[in-house]
């Protein structure tokens, strides 16, 4: 068997999701399980609506879940003509009048709860699976929608749950496989799940794609594709310069590393299930579906550039901490990333030198009070509007001096740290947010002029 995930923008409205379904016919032979993210945008817009109604806005929560709403019906209608859509109506309904009652809930008390978040969440993909199963069954395919609740067991740590990955297998080979064995297509949502008491979890913003590895690790799948609206993972994100190339093939490590630092074509945990038991991971385009897109393995063919791609991660604040000294004082850094995880946060670039500890985070709400805790540490700053540029290639670690080439490249441009990962096959460095295209631009024509042909398209 295989699985299918189609992102958002591969279920956003009626003439998207009849793509997926003569995608998904072409691959019958091959026994898909399905798996869908929520259209698009409307996981945003969801949370959108709890913050609203947990700020005490109840009408525009209210209103906003109308217009999300009639998308659905419009959608839906489109898809399944009169006669099928009055039947499927209701079901579609009572999840609406669910989502309605849980905002003037939220509204009621005047909070959110990272529980209660999820629950809100979690209606997007509910609502776009059971659209596209019905969409199978309209068109004559045999699609069977699976609540992924029931198959996907975490733990209870809200906003991004930890999967349980035994207890899932044995309930996708519960509730799955004797569904696929009968010839059907299940059909399930991503990113969502629920723990041990039946309570609404989801895995993290993206999660999808970590959705579709976990059930294809867990159903032993031939092969795992990640369908989105690009022809493939790209030597750079194709929004960034016309020049971007298509991957043919990359590795499980430079696919994770990619992902990490902003190529969010791929969720950077997708890679872990599929990785321990060796199913290749391929990433395809539903808009252009005879492209051979990208095949993520476990070891990369030889190439002949340096790089496979440049990544690039904005909305980052770098925060520098000075420690004249300290540093050699005992349980000094466990103090400061410490403060960190009190403020759930997360770390993605570190440096030290003798006078400070510099850290870059995505920017958030968090980081004030964070910088105000540390302060009782050491002198702190803190500057937001800065970008991490990610060079990702598996050459990078018997290839002597690539940093000077790099920075070659770069010498009028402001770099604020450099990190070359323990992982040995990545080159990161943070600079100014508005430098950030250009520096991304200017080294893509550099490392990208001539490629091989083996590897890139
Ligand atoms: P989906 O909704 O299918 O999950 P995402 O929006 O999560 O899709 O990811 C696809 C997007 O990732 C593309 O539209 C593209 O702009 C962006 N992207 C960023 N970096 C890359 C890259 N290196 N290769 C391909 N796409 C990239
Ligand atoms: N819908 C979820 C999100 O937007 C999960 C996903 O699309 O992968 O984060
Ligand atoms: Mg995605």
């Amino acid at each position: 068997m295989i699985v299918m995930k189609f992102g958002g923008t591969s279920v956003q409205d009626a003439k998207a999701i009849d793509r997926v379904a003569h995608i998904v016919q072409g691959r019958l032979a091959d026994r898909p399980v399905v798996v869908v993210s929520a259209m698009a945008k409307v996981t945003d817009s969801l949370l959108a609506m709890g913050k609203a109604a947990g700020g005490g806005d109840r009408k525009t929560a209210l209103k906003m879940a109308r217009a999300l709403r009639e998308r659905h019906y419009d959608t839906a209608g489109e898809l399944l003509g009169t006669a099928l859509f009055t039947e499927f109506h209701g079901d579609l309904g009572a999840d609406f009048e669910d989502l309605d009652e849980l905002l003037r809930g939220i509204g009621a008390v005047g909070e959110i709860t990272p529980r209660t978040y999820d629950y809100v969440a979690s209606f997007g993909e509910v609502l776009s699976s059971k659209i596209v199963a019905a969409a199978f069954t309209a068109r004559g395919l045999p699609g069977a929608h699976v609540d992924s609740r029931q198959c996907l067991l975490t733990d209870s740590s809200y906003t991004r749950a930890v999967p349980q990955f035994e207890e899932t297998n044995e309930r996708l080979r519960k509730k799955v496989q004797p569904l696929i064995e009968a010839g059907k297509v299940p059909v399930m949502g991503g990113f969502i799940g629920s723990n041990r008491t039946g309570i609404t979890t989801t895995i993290g913003r993206g999660g999808s794609d970590f959705s579709a590895a976990i059930f294809g690790a867990g159903l032993n799948a031939e092969r795992i594709e990640i369908w989105t609206d690009v022809d493939g993972m790209m030597t750079t994100d194709p929004r960034l310069t016309p020049e971007a190339r298509r991957i043919k093939v990359i590795s499980f490590d430079e696919a994770a590393e990619l992902a990490y630092f902003g190529a969010k074509v791929l969720h950077p945990a997708t890679v872990l299930p599929a990785i321990q038991k060796n199913i290749p991971v391929y990433v395809l385009n539903s808009l252009n579906p005879t492209c051979e897109g990208t095949k993520v393995t476990a070891r990369a063919p030889r190439c002949t550039n340096i790089f496979k791609a440049i990544a690039l991660k904005k909305k980052i604040t770098l925060v520098e901490v000075a420690a004249p000294r300290r540093l050699l004082v005992r349980g000094y850094l466990k103090s400061i990333f410490e403060a960190f995880d009190r403020h759930e946060i997360a770390v993605d670039v570190v440096s030290t030198s003798e006078v400070s500890v510099s850290v870059t985070a995505e920017t958030n709400e968090a980081i004030p009070a964070l910088a105000a805790d540390l302060a009782k540490l050491a002198d702190v700053k803190y500057e937001g509007r800065k970008a991490i540029v990610c060079l990702v290639g598996e050459n990078l670690r018997d290839t002597p001096g690539i940093a000077a080439k790099v920075f070659g490249i770069l010498e009028d441009v402001k770099i604020r740290m450099i990190s070359q990962g323990a992982s040995e096959i990545n080159l990161t460095f943070v600079i100014e947010e508005d430098d950030a295209a250009e520096v991304v631009r200017r080294l893509h024509h550099a490392f990208f002029a001539e490629v091989d042909p083996e590897v890139f398209a």
